[in-house]
Order: structure tokens, then sequence, then C-alpha cells
């Protein structure tokens, strides 16, 4: 297949479609409408063979997390999804592996309605680029550095099931585990519904301590998390002692979902919205006026890790 049969058999005329779009692709570039009063927001992420995801992978799934952390990161920001483009590097053009790539990617970007509006096509080693840009309306945007002291810190659904997935991948991980690992979840809706709640948010990439570590860094403040707060799934508690499992809530990444702080005040205006976040909420702790990440137990005690130096950053 030539590179523009290729565009147009699986990437060209794919749902969804936006009114917002003046010409997508087919032209040198995409021409998109930004409304009045809203900022455009805009992320990339690139997922390379063998360093972001086993060779092993689906196709299917290759496509749906490449879309996904690049949501994750619109999420993180508050922001609505919009458009995105898709740079594309492939060893060989099969249409089998196309069909099921492209089938991954326009599953989850009409679950978010988000447009594909262009792209790229290279030969080489088996790399996916996507751009993704979302919008928000002016001054709304959930920045790391707005965190307060007196902040209650949350994170969504639950922590260290990509993890663990990683880990048992020569064992075959069961199918709940494996979907958080392949299909991560964009928490749009929370980032969407926390616009004018949260004080500051990030995704969970690399894992809960070391990203609520950034917000800390660039809010400059401090936190205490309760270790026996933090949200496990049944499979993780049942598969780990609670020490393992907590071990891989603090450090695992690829879990993508939201870790945020709102003001105390704002904690029956959360409760209120919940609803609409379709996952789970948990209060993990607070913002503090010092400079550590402290972890601890309920009755506070200190929880000390000696693999790893995350404790201070
Ligand atoms: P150019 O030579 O200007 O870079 P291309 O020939 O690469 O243009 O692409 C032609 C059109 O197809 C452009 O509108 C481009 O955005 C789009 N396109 C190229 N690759 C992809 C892709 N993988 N997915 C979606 N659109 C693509
Ligand atoms: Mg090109």
């Amino acid at each position: 297949m030539t590179e523009f049969e290729i565009i147009r058999q699986f990437f060209a005329d794919r749902l969804p479609k936006r009114p917002d779009v003046i010409y997508g692709i087919g032209d040198d570039a995409a021409l998109t409408r930004i409304p009045a009063h809203h900022l455009l927001v805009t992320t990339t992420d690139t997922m390379v063979a063998g360093v972001h995801f086993p060779l092993a992978t689906t196709p299917f799934d290759i496509a749906y997390k490449a879309l996904a952390v690049n949501l994750s990161d619109l999420a993180a920001m508050g922001a609505t999804p919009a458009w995105f483009t898709l740079a594309l590097t492939l060893p060989e053009s099969d249409p089998k592996w196309l069909k099921a790539f492209s089938e991954g990617l326009f599953t989850l970007a009409q679950l978010h309605n988000i447009q594909l509006i262009g792209g790229d096509l290279t030969r080489g080693p088996l790399t996916i680029t996507i751009q993704a840009f979302g919008l928000i309306p002016e001054g709304e945007a959930l920045l790391r550095s707005q965190a307060k002291p007196g902040d209650l810190i949350y994170v969504t659904g639950t922590l260290g099931d990509a993890g663990l997935a990683l880990k048992n991948l020569p064992n075959r991980p069961d199918d709940y585990l494996l979907s958080r690992l392949n299909r991560p979840e964009p928490r749009i809706a929370a980032g969407e519904a926390l616009r004018k709640i949260a004080h500051a948010a990030i995704d969970i990439s690399d894992g809960l301590a070391a990203d609520l570590g950034h917000i800390l860094e660039q809010s400059q403040v401090g936190a205490i998390i309760n270790i026996e707060q933090l949200p496990l799934s049944a499979v993780l508690t049942e598969k780990l002692t609670s020490q393992e499992a907590i071990q891989l809530a603090l450090t695992a990444g690829d879990d993508y979902e939201l870790c945020f702080t709102i003001p105390a005040e704002h904690k029956a205006e959360l409760t209120k919205k919940i609803a609409t976040f379709n996952c789970q909420v948990t209060c993990i702790g607070n913002i503090t006026s010092g400079k550590e990440l402290i972890l601890q137990y309920n009755d506070g005690r200190k929880y000390h890790d000696q693999t790893s130096g995350y404790q201070h950053f």
C-alpha cells in the first residue's frame, strides 16, 4: 500500500467529525476554530515499541494507549478534548495490523469526541507520536503550581494495578490487570468537573509519590499522605501483601489516574459533582506548609521504605 492509500483507507474520514474542524486531513495543515474566551491546550507523547510497550502488545491496545496517555494529560489540565494528530512510523505496511490499530484509535477517539485532523507516515521502527489539543475557558486550567497548605489531596480510581500487570506480564496477568495497563481510562469528566473546584492537578504516569512530588515542588509546599487510605483494587489486595500493594500504589507508573488538591471549603462542591466523575475518588491526605512528602499510617507512625528515595524530592 502507498502512503496515501494507507491514510485514505485507515485514517481519513473517520468518526468523530466535529463542526469546529474547518479542514482536517488532506491539505498541508489542518484548520480548526477556537471558541472565544478559550485557551488551546496542547500536549504530545511518543510511544516506542519495546520501550513504552512490550512488542507483544496488540495493535488495538497500542493505538488505544497512545491516545489515552495524551487524553490523560488533557484531563490533568481540566481541558475538553478537541483534535489530535498522529505521526506514525511503521516497519512495514500490514493492512491487518493497520485495521486493528485504527479500530483501537477511533474507539477511544469517539468516546471523547476528539477528531483526527492530520499526521505523518514514515517507515522505520514502530513509533507512535500523538499530539492532542483541548479547549478550556480562560483562567480555568488546573496547574501543578497552585496547591496551597491545608488543601485536601485526592486521587481518582485505584493505584498500582497497571504496575502489577507490568510486573506479571510474563505470567499472563488476569484481564482486569491487563486492561488497566493497556487501556487506561483518561479521567476527562473528572478533570472538567474539577475546573472551579481544584487548586492543582496532575495525572499519575510515573507513580503517585513522584507525580505528587511535582505538585509539591512547583507549588512549594509539602504533604502528608495516609498510606492506609490509598485506593487499592480488590485484585491488587488479593494478590499482594499490604506492604507490596502500598509500595506499588506509591511508585508504579502507568495508572493514569488524576491526583488533585482542593481547598477544604470546596469539599461539599466536590461531593455534589462526584457522580459526574464516572470513577471513585479518595481523599489520601493534605497539603502542608512544609517541604517534605510525609507518608504515615492511620496512627501517625511514619512509613519507611528502604528501596527508594522518593520521600525526599
Ligand atoms: P506533507 O507532505 O505536507 O507532510 P503528507 O503527504 O505527509 O503531507 O500528508 C498528507 C495529508 O495526510 C496531510 O493532511 C496529513 O496531515 C495527512 N496525514 C499524513 N499521515 C497521516 C496519518 N498517519 N494520520 C492522519 N493523517 C495523516
Ligand atoms: Mg508529511
